[in-house]
Order: structure tokens, then C-alpha cells, then sequence
């Protein structure tokens, strides 16, 4: 029987990506190599980096002034860079709190410069998005989580920076590559490979040149966006393995025909989980409706005497795995990124079905 992985991250993978990324593992480009052993000067793994950025930027349609880095240190790392590499002396920025990335994100930023918390849904435990919010019009940047992993709300629509000479900055961790964006609508986007691209160890950074340009302060080399724009994202030893996992997501990506169809296949499966939840009295979903995100779909049984490991218990007896919601929610989280097949949800609709059915 089939089994479907619906963690949160690391999380599941193309069967098509895990075969390719095996191969590699005992030989890579008729080299007589593992990938693993291989210089990253050598020629085929600089063609591999030059591969895996060009389809990114095909793929997300990345404009000419832009840079596609292939960094370590996860997303995590990303929410000190932004502030040390954007904000310089007297600079301040803006973020919208809608869950526990944001929160670190913002957390931070106040250790380097001035933090404002524009807008936050946390006193109703982060089951919507803030719409209502008020910019400083002298903030560098505003910060916003596009996916929210752990509550399972997702931006439908950007907000837009008042800000002329400020711009928005998103951690795309779990969303990324599954539906189509507008990148100038972004100063920078950084996303965590692990959850819809590949596996951990890389994190995909895209930046607007020019913000590279103006900063006043003394970074550690390998804290500066410069060091790596300027090397290729080369500029020591990169997680060329995590790379070439990343580029055989595009690829299959490619294959499928692209983010506007990722997005329809999204959109379907999203559909079929909370038609299922809406219909089955015995589970619900807190989240406002316009906010629900595409990717991480949380619910929680109605009756609270129901015992949330009966029904994981349940799902795991039918290889439905990694279903428990997150330590900070308690209840139900179904992650369904790009790579899982819409086989999965319906495994999971019957799962639901058959338990109502015997209770
Ligand atoms: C998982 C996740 C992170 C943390 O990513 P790391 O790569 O482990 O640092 C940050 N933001 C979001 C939205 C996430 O889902």
C-alpha cells in the first residue's frame, strides 16, 4: 500500500525528483562520480548551478535586475540577513505578525535595528490575516510570511508598500513554486528549500540588485547578499547535493506545465481536503475562510471528547502519515504541497469518511 507524507518539512517529494536524485547519489553526468564527491568548480556542477537558476527564473518569470542565490542556514538565517544587509544607520522596518515565523522574523530584526509590529492576528491564535494595517511611510522594507505553515492561512493578495522608496520582503518557505507571482511586486523573497522545493540545506534567496548596493556597515563575508551575488553563490563549499534535488523539482515542475498549472492542481486539492472537512460534522476548521492557505490545512475534531490519536492512529493504520497538528495548535495539519498527489487527499477524504462512518 501506498504511503503519503503529509509533514509539514521536511516534507514529500516527486517520486520522478527522489529517482533522478539517487542516481546521482552513485553517479553524476557520466562522470564516474558521485554527486557528493564532485568539486563544486568542476565544470558539470557549476553547469548544474547555472541550470537550477535559469529555471528559476524562467519559471517564476524573475526580471534581469534580480539575483537567484542558492544560500545555507535555512530561512532561519534569512531573518537576520534581511535586516543587516537592508537596514542601515537609522533605518527602520515594518512586519505583519500572522504566526511563529513572522514572530522570529520580527525577533530578529529588533536585535539590529527598529522593529515595528504594524498589524498582528496573534490574539486570535493567527486564524487570519491582517488586512487593516498601517505603514510607516519611512520604513526601509515591510515583512510578511506568505504561508503561514504552522495556522494554515496564506496571503491571497499581496499588500502593497506606501513606501515609495521601501519594498516588500516575503519568507516564501511553503508556498513558493506553487502558483505563479509577480516577483517586482518583491524587494526580496527567501524560501527554505524543504518544504516545496527539495530537501533542507539550501535556501533559495531572490533579490532586487539595487538593494545590495547601499548599506553602511561591516558585514561577516558570509553574511553579505553581495559576497554571494557576486560569487555565483559560490563563494565556499555550496549544498550542491540540496541544489541538484531543487533542480530536478523544476524540472518536474516544467514537465507538469508550469506554476499557472501547479496552481490549478493546488487549487483542486485544496478544494477536495476542506469540501471534506465542511461536509464532515466531525471536524472543523478555524480558519477565516479568504485567508485559508493551499499548502497546510489544519482541523480539529467539533466534539472536544474526541481523542485526536484515535483518528491518527486511524490514518496511520492506512499509511496516511505525519497528520498530527502542530505542538502550538494541537488537532490536524495536512500538508499538501506541490509534490503531493491529489491519490493522497483522496486516501485522506476516505480516511475521514470511514471514520465518521464507524464512530
Ligand atoms: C519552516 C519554515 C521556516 C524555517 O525554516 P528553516 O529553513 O528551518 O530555517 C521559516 N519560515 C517558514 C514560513 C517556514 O515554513
Amino acid at each position: 500500500m501506498k504511503t503519503y507524507n503529509f509533514s509539514a518539512g521536511p516534507a514529500v517529494l516527486a517520486d520522478d525528483v527522489l529517482k533522478a536524485s539517487s542516481n546521482f547519489v552513485i553517479e553524476h553526468s557520466d562522470s564516474g562520480m558521485s554527486i557528493l564527491e564532485m568539486s563544486h568548480r568542476s565544470q558539470p556542477i557549476v553547469s548544474l548551478f547555472d541550470e537550477t537558476t535559469k529555471r528559476t527564473k524562467d519559471l517564476l518569470n524573475v526580471p534581469e535586475n534580480y539575483s537567484v542565490l542558492w544560500l545555507q542556514g535555512g530561512a532561519s538565517l534569512q531573518f537576520s540577513m534581511v535586516p543587516m544587509n537592508l537596514l542601515t544607520k537609522n533605518c527602520s522596518a515594518d512586519y505583519i505578525i500572522t504566526g511563529a515565523w513572522s514572530k522570529k522574523a520580527a525577533q530578529e530584526c529588533n536585535k539590529i535595528r527598529k522593529t515595528n509590529i504594524i498589524a498582528s492576528s496573534e490574539s486570535d491564535t493567527f486564524t487570519y490575516i491582517p488586512k487593516k494595517i498601517k505603514q510607516n511611510l519611512n520604513s526601509k522594507y515591510l515583512h510578511i510570511t506568505s504561508n503561514n505553515t504552522i495556522y494554515g492561512t496564506q496571503y491571497k493578495k499581496f499588500p502593497k508598500v506606501e513606501n515609495l522608496n521601501g519594498c516588500l520582503i516575503a519568507d516564501m518557505s511553503s508556498d513558493i513554486l506553487s502558483k505563479p507571482i509577480n516577483i517586482t511586486d518583491f524587494g526580496l523573497i527567501y524560501a527554505g528549500a524543504q518544504k516545496n522545493m527539495g530537501p533542507a540545506g539550501v535556501t533559495l534567496v531572490i533579490i532586487r540588485n539595487d538593494l545590495i548596493l547601499d548599506y553602511d556597515r561591516k558585514l561577516p563575508t558570509m553574511l553579505n547578499y553581495r559576497t554571494h551575488v557576486e560569487k555565483g553563490s559560490m563563494f565556499n563549499t555550496p549544498p550542491v547535493f540540496s541544489v541538484s534535488v531543487v533542480n530536478e523539482t523544476l524540472k518536474w515542475i516544467e514537465k507538469i506545465g508550469g506554476l499557472e498549472q501547479m496552481a490549478v492542481i493546488n487549487q483542486n486539492k485544496a478544494n477536495k481536503l476542506y469540501n471534506e472537512i465542511n461536509r464532515n460534522e466531525l471536524f472543523f476548521s478555524p480558519i477565516a475562510k479568504e485567508d485559508r492557505s493551499l499548502m497546510n490545512i489544519p482541523f480539529i475534531f467539533s466534539d472536544k471528547r474526541l481523542k485526536d490519536s484515535n483518528f491518527l492512529e486511524f490514518c496511520s493504520s492506512r499509511n496516511l502519515h505525519s497528520l498530527k497538528g502542530h505542538r502550538s495548535v494541537g488537532g490536524f495539519r495536512a500538508s499538501i504541497y506541490n509534490a503531493m498527489p491529489e491519490e493522497g487527499i483522496d486516501e485522506l477524504v476516505k480516511a475521514m469518511q470511514d471514520f465518521e462512518k464507524n464512530i
